[in-house]
């Protein structure tokens, strides 16, 4: 089994890149690519455990472009970690994250929900390396006792047009696909029921999108067929993937639950083939 969209605690997953990858095999995968947000510190443990578990872990990475007010996520995969480009890019990204959540912290204490941003910072890998986000905000909200829990906070505060809402910057979706495709790998439209930005997709394959996310935990099964068929018009391969942060967490299905079938990742493999 196949699942191409994994969280660890290099961004807002619960579980360690080594503990996932078990966790995967236990769950039986069998091929495997860790996602996180604007990082790829997990990449180099999940490959050592997937070795020695024998599993196949590709290269992975969820990049989170901007397209006016909407962060719109991109996946890469099959790409050099090496490549220096791909490194200061993301680099810059964590940044713009740390920037970001420093002024979302700003904002709940001017409307009274003092959370100390060094709070929200605790974690486990280096710091410099693990990317930031939202969920940790809500998690500090948690803590404090401000919300009951995550979609709580996301829905009364953080969530997109909240009151202490703050915006990425960073760069558009076509911007993205054109540092993965440089670090020589290709790039995916994650979950685009979210990403809302059909209308575009046609103008991305041309700049050299590689594929649609139409399997994923949050597409129902007439979702998964109107991406399936766009990708088929538009000569796209399929990738796809639970998107699971952990157990008992809002966002993402249960190791196991939502794969992808062995064809598709044939699709998506030869598409990489065809750029080395
Ligand atoms: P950020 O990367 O800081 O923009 O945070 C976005 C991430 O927060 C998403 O990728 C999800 O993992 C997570 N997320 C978004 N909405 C919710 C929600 N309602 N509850 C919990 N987690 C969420
Ligand atoms: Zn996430
Ligand atoms: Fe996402
Ligand atoms: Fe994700």
């Amino acid at each position: 089994m196949i699942d191409l969209h994994l969280h660890t605690t290099a961004s807002d997953g619960a579980l360690a890149p080594a503990e996932l990858v078990r966790r995967a095999a236990a769950a039986g995968l069998t091929t495997i690519s860790v996602t996180d947000h604007d990082t790829i510190a997990g990449l180099g443990d999940a490959t050592t455990a997937a070795r020695e578990l024998g599993l196949t872990c590709i290269p992975g990475i969820e990049i989170t472009a901007v397209e006016g007010d909407r962060d719109v996520h991109v996946l890469g995969y099959f790409f050099d970690p090496d490549a220096s480009a791909l490194g200061s890019f993301l680099k810059a990204q964590r940044a713009d994250r740390v920037r970001r959540v420093h002024e979302m912290c700003d904002r709940l204490a001017a409307a009274g929900l003092d959370i100390r941003a060094d709070s929200v910072f605790s974690a486990p890998l280096d710091a410099d390396e693990r990317s930031i986000g939202r969920p940790a905000i809500a998690d500090a909200l948690v803590r404090a006792g401000f919300v009951r829990d995550r979609d709580e906070a996301f829905e009364r505060l953080i969530g997109r047009g909240g009151p202490a809402y703050v915006p990425r910057r960073g760069v558009t979706v076509g911007e993205v696909v054109e540092i993965i495709t440089a670090a020589g790998g290709i790039a995916s439209l994650a979950h685009p029921v979210l990403a809302g930005l059909d209308h575009l997709v046609p103008e991305l394959a041309r700049i050299g999108l590689a594929a649609l996310e139409a399997r994923h935990s949050d597409h129902a099964p007439a979702v998964e067929a109107r991406y399936r068929a766009m990708a088929a018009e538009l000569s796209l391969a399929i990738s796809g993937g639970s998107d699971y942060h952990g157990d008992h967490t809002a966002n993402g299905a249960s190791l196991g639950v939502v794969t992808l079938d062995a064809a598709d990742y044939a699709g998506l493999e030869s598409r990489a083939h065809a750029r080395h």
